[in-house]
């Protein structure tokens, strides 16, 4: 058996389990090369062929290409890397930085390029500024570029001007069966399957929330279910039944690892969940969300919020303080309203009242909004807002 495929835009096969090249084995503070060959190497032979690396993942495609190369293995593989865009300052530096990734990944082509961590279609406005567009035209027409997509954490407004605002070819985005309603979402990657852009999927497990320190209650749920499956195969077969979904990243790291997500992509495909499942999934959800804040369901219809508030990204951040621990939850505000040239932050506030007219949970936003603030912005976050907004203006 192979692990199954789905096509791209354009027709050509992608593993539906795809490798995440961020979190390879390190030994004495380098890449384990020879244990992560093994662990490469038996994916492909699986039929896994889509790797995802980044030029900011330490070592992660320099690993990736020597290990392709001396395997003669770089054809029967697809490399999506991706563009440090926040670094980027004029077209000579896109073709250093891309020529520098080329060198490191022993190729004359990358198969899917993305914008790494394309914020919003101001940020993306700023790149077409500094010729972009030509860049990329000219990288495809010379084929050292087949594709061309953008990686995003944000709301699934902001993600779908994001999708309008250029011809892409795919994207990638956060989904898991938790974040069904916040970030993209299931509006956002329905939106981006309509257009024709495959989707792959990252954070399939929420950074280990799907698996790790579960409550009892979801392990309960799990366990009394007929067919034994690891919470992991839960969470990727909720992905897989997605048709709109093309490829699930995985940030393998042993044998097992690599084994067990295989043995479960070999028995997904589209529609293969029964309603019996989903209604399952649905409690598992309630029980992970016991320890949320704020009730809020990330449906939107708050927005816009006239002063430029991400309310459900605010609240979505603040419930993972209480779900996934502060840090997780102050890295997710931070990212989703500090990380654009205009902030998004429930500081910005004026307690106008609008949004709460259009609430269906009847949440109190303007005294919950002060409460996330007093909880996530500290000296920290207003320090590093600052400092991404001065970056930004540049
Ligand atoms: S009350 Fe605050 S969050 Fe709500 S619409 Fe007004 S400014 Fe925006
Ligand atoms: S309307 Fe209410 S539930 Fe919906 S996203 Fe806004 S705050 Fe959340």
């Amino acid at each position: 058996m192979s692990v199954p495929y789905r096509p791209d835009k354009h027709g050509n096969p992608v593993s539906i389990l795809g490798y995440g090249c961020m979190r390879f084995t390190q030994k004495a503070g380098r890449i384990d090369i020879d244990k992560t060959e093994k662990e490469l190497l038996a994916a492909i032979d699986a039929g896994v062929n889509y790797f995802d690396t980044a030029y900011v993942y330490p070592g992660s495609e320099t690993a990736l290409g020597e290990i392709l190369e001396r395997n003669g293995l770089r054809d029967k593989v697809n490399i999506a890397t991706k563009l440090p865009h926040y670094l980027i300052k004029s077209r000579e530096s896109m073709e250093k930085t891309f020529a520098e990734e080329l060198r490191r990944l022993r190729t004359d082509h990358v198969d899917y390029y993305l914008m790494h961590m394309l914020t919003d279609d101001k940020t993306w406005g700023r790149l077409c500024e500094l010729g972009i567009e030509d860049w990329l035209s000219e990288k495809k027409r010379s084929g050292q570029i087949r594709q061309v997509g953008f990686s995003y954490h944000g709301n699934s407004d902001t993600f779908k001007a994001l999708v309008d605002a250029y011809d892409w070819d795919f994207c990638q985005i956060q989904y898991n069966y938790l974040d069904e309603h916040s970030q993209a979402g299931r509006t956002g990657l329905d939106y981006a399957a309509a257009k024709g852009l495959a989707v792959i999927i990252m954070e399939p497990l929420r950074g280990g929330r799907l698996v790790n320190n579960l409550p009892a209650e979801a392990q309960k749920l799990f366990d009394s279910y007929g067919e034994k499956r690891s919470p992991a195969e839960w969470a990727s077969r909720w992905l897989w039944d997605q048709e709109a979904v093309t490829c699930v990243l995985s940030g393998m790291n042993s044998l097992d690892m690599v084994r067990e997500n295989v043995r479960a992509a070999e028995r997904a495909g589209a529609g293969c969940m029964t309603e019996a499942e989903r209604a399952l999934l649905q409690k598992v959800v309630t029980a992970l969300n016991a320890n949320m804040r704020v009730g809020c369901t990330g449906c939107r219809y708050c927005m816009p919020c006239p002063k430029n508030v991400d309310i459900p990204g605010t609240f979505a951040a603040w419930n993972r303080c209480g779900t996934d621990g502060r840090f997780r939850g102050m890295y997710d505000y931070a990212m989703c309203t500090a990380l654009r040239r205009d902030s998004t932050a429930a500081s910005n506030c004026v307690e106008c009242g609008k949004c709460e007219q259009h609430c269906p949970q009847h949440i109190a936003i303007r005294r919950e909004l002060k409460n996330a603030r007093k909880e996530m912005e500290g000296p920290l976050y207003k320090l590093a807002r600052k400092a991404i907004q001065i970056v930004m203006r540049y």
